[in-house]
């Protein structure tokens, strides 16, 4: 039994249940560093791995401290699965119920009637909020494969390339200098396109007198990293300047008031308040996200958010200004909270870089 397994059991115990069925993929590899398919019974003796053939090996060698049940025709993972608390005499079963569906949820409950189902609710993903050395150490290897990347691409990006092109050849660059894949789908952005937010690289050449928004995240041992940055292509006109640099202070005075003990939500506000009177409405989105196994998870930079920031959090500051027809801006770092203050894995400059 690790750590990781025994500290989810501890919590469940105020419940009265001593097991757990974890199916999202990212909590089974954050349990058990099992990156395949099946699913995982966290028991108080045993953690065990319900997969098929396919993935015995694998289990064998990510999962050392996991037993392994192989499923076949005959050996369902829920008939498994109801054995084995009959033989721990366990009939209470936590589940993820955001990560099952109700045809799924039903079949369970049909094959194991004796039992009761409580939600595990959200308790794997808060213990995976606060990250340890050697997930900090993976963040900040794929903070380093993303900006080296950028730092390649600096060379390559020419007016009249599309935006597809410039996202895949940053791709290509992650990949190339270790990175296990894409965070998240890359975005490349230019010129009006940079109003979206979310914008999926397009054949839209890009211009002169055009901003063009990166948005992109590698991945090392399954750990995200997630940066932002905007760069002028040829001369911008002083409106776009203005944009920036203002969406630049906000981002510095946010991370300025990142440390252990604030309010998640006064982060936000601290950009908000800035950006809000000089560009009214035009920063929509929360400042930031939490970042690990998964690209967005808690805790996050929000209006809404009620959390408070400890050492291990790891989080995005990530201020940005939409304007319709005219473009955007958004700069992105990731904060790693420490005991006084924070690392910024993202060392890319943020001064506006200018290509020709
Ligand atoms: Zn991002
Ligand atoms: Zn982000």
């Amino acid at each position: 039994m690790n750590a990781r397994a025994s500290r989810l059991l501890e919590q469940l115990s105020a419940e009265g249940v001593r097991a757990a069925l974890v199916t999202k993929e990212e909590n089974i590899r954050y349990f058990t560093g099992y990156t395949g398919e099946g699913c995982l019974l966290i028991l108080p003796e045993k953690q065990v791995i319900l997969t098929d053939f396919r993935y015995v090996e694998q289990v064998s060698r990510q999962a050392l401290d996991c037993e392994c049940v192989r499923t076949r025709a005959g050996v369902t993972p829920e008939g498994a699965v109801a054995s084995l608390l009959q033989e721990a005499g366990l009939t209470k079963l936590a589940y993820e119920p955001y990560k099952m569906t109700v045809e799924e949820f039903q079949g369970w409950q049909a094959a194991l009637p004796g039992v009761e189902f409580v939600s595990l609710a959200n308790k794997p993903e808060v213990l995976r909020q606060i990250k340890d050395r050697g997930e900090i150490d993976s963040i900040c290897r794929s903070a380093k494969i993303a900006c080296d990347a950028l730092a390649k691409l600096m060379g390559y990006i020419r007016p009249g390339m599309t935006e597809k092109e410039i996202a895949t050849e940053l791709d290509y660059y992650m990949l190339k200098l270790g990175s296990e894949g894409n965070a998240f789908s890359t975005i490349a952005a230019a010129g009006p396109n940079g109003s979206l937010p979310h914008a999926v690289p397009s054949d839209r050449p890009v211009q002169k007198g055009e901003l063009l928004t990166l948005d992109f995240g590698a991945k090392v041992n399954g750990y995200c990293s997630d940066m932002t940055r905007t760069i002028a292509i040829g001369k911008v006109s002083d409106e776009l300047r203005a944009i920036y640099d203002a969406v630049l202070e906000a981002q510095l005075r946010a991370l300025a008031y990142v440390k252990p003990g604030v309010n998640c939500k006064d982060v936000d506000a601290v950009a908000r308040d800035y950006l809000e009177p000089l560009y009214p409405g035009a920063f929509g989105h929360s400042l930031g996200h939490g970042v690990g196994l998964f690209i967005h998870e808690g805790p996050g930079f929000s209006t809404r958010s009620e959390a408070v920031l400890k050492p291990g959090h790891v989080v995005t500051v990530e201020p940005g200004v939409y304007i319709p027809g005219l473009g955007g801006v958004r700069i992105e770092d990731m904060v790693l909270v420490t005991e006084d203050g924070y690392i910024n894995p993202v060392t890319a400059p943020k001064e506006l870089i200018k290509i020709d």
